[in-house]
């Protein structure tokens, strides 16, 4: 537990264990001089979404204590192995994408393990922002998902924090089985999944993004005093269909993200390896194209893209 800051008005620094692993998470937990609730911040669930893991130290670094009404806890890397081994979506412990293993399970796998040290700081919280990202092989428009699961009061929580996010674009998600949010509004914290940066690069607009979302989160919630800044009106997607290979080949996408999709409009192709084409991949949905594939290599079953739809 991250516990060592348990006097107010204090930022402690350290590595959370997990249990069975050889894994440490460096965290950062700020004490607000003022009694409050308790905020959760994680960047790096995915190793290769660099903006999120920089916001989160950024954010460590600026949070000032004594402004601060209750507590935030910073995972600055939430998946160290996936980071160092520069991974995308996957933790070289095991195989797993550890954004599918929530709540996991403290006696499972390696990622099983972590998962189930995240939720034991998640039981502390209130809240729960999960910053990602395109990963290494994704482009992205930004976006911010919140789950459309737990009591009206979480859901409209969630709905909040993620207008105060300032990304225009919002998913309201019916769920990903294991991911983050969802496991979160079965515990009845609002969260959020705030995506931002693509296809490895650390870029410091995208960054920028995810730390002045996590500031207005913090003035819309109180942990800060002042009013979050004000966004103009998002666009609200109910639904984000998730196109994959059907085997494996060379990837020519046909679209980008931001462009608009009619339904059965040509996406992409997968040729093989003299060029000839193995599959015509056509949208699915009518809608905007929040995700790409951009890697040349595509294996049986890999995402190629997604449409948001209302
Ligand atoms: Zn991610």
């Amino acid at each position: 537990m991250a516990q060592a800051g348990t006097v107010a008005g204090t930022k402690v620094r350290g590595y959370l264990e997990v249990p069975g692993t050889q894994v440490e998470i460096p965290y950062t937990d700020v004490r607000g001089a003022a009694d409050g609730p308790t905020l959760l911040l994680s960047g790096g669930v995915h190793g290769g979404e660099y903006p999120g893991i920089a916001a989160a130290i950024e954010v460590a670094s600026r949070l000032d204590p004594q402004q601060l009404h209750g507590r935030v806890i910073v995972l600055h890397l939430t998946n160290p192995p996936a980071f160092w081994g520069k991974m995308q979506y996957w933790n070289p412990l095991d195989g797993k994408n550890l954004n599918r293993c929530f709540p996991g399970d403290p006696e499972g796998s390696a990622s099983e393990r972590m998962a189930a040290r995240v939720i034991q700081e998640l039981r502390q919280a209130n809240y729960w922002i999960d910053m990602h990202g395109g990963d290494i092989h994704e482009e992205l428009v930004p976006f911010t998902i919140f789950s459309d699961h737990g009591s009206a009061e979480v859901r409209e929580t969630a709905e909040n924090m993620a207008r105060a996010y300032g990304i225009p674009r919002l998913i309201r998600s019916s769920s990903v089985a294991g991911g983050s949010y969802a496991a979160a509004a079965e515990l009845g914290v609002p969260a959020i999944l705030p995506e931002s940066g693509q296809v490895g690069q650390l870029d410091p607009v995208a960054q920028a993004i995810h730390v002045q979302g996590v500031f207005d989160v913090l003035h819309l919630l109180g942990f800060l005093s002042g009013d979050p800044t004000p966004h103009s009106a998002s666009q609200v997607y109910t639904r984000m269909v998730w196109s994959r290979a059907s085997q494996q080949g060379f990837w020519r996408p046909k679209v980008h993200p931001g462009d608009r999709v009619a339904a059965g409009d040509l996406a992409g192709i997968l040729h093989d390896a003299y060029g000839d084409t193995l599959d015509e991949v056509r949208s699915q949905e009518a809608g905007e194209v929040l995700f790409t594939a951009s890697s040349f290599a595509i294996g049986d079953d890999d995402p190629l893209f997604a449409v948001a739809a209302p």
